[in-house]
């Protein structure tokens, strides 16, 4: 859609609207509730006949969402945690790199 210069801002809501209500009331749907184990719930439909899934994720955090509020699904694997574990490895065997850069530092102070 989009900004159209020629209809009025007030045309929608009629006619058209209704056609859509009605469409939607055919398949009706269901919100069901979930949870993170940051206790952020989120509700989302679902149209009655389509299957539930066990997990939903998160939109707040992007954690995985269960439907059981007092026993919700953990943080998505301890990924983010390896991945600082490596870059802190990363690090340990980059200190070649810092040396050099100690070394360009010295050599800037003395130039100053
Ligand atoms: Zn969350």
């Amino acid at each position: 859609m989009g900004a159209s210069p020629g209809l009025p801002g007030g045309g929608r809501g009629g006619a058209g609207a209704v056609g859509w209500g009605e469409r939607w009331e055919s398949a009706p749907r269901v919100r069901v509730p979930f949870w993170c184990s940051n206790n952020h719930e989120t509700r989302p439909s679902f149209a009655s006949d389509a299957a539930v899934p066990e997990t939903w994720d998160c939109p707040r955090c992007g954690f995985p969402a269960g439907r059981d509020q007092a026993n919700p699904p953990g943080p998505p694997r301890s990924e983010p945690y390896k991945t600082h574990l490596a870059y802190v490895k990363e690090r340990r065997s980059d200190s070649d790199g810092a040396a050099i850069l100690a070394e360009a530092l010295q050599r800037l102070r003395k130039d100053i």
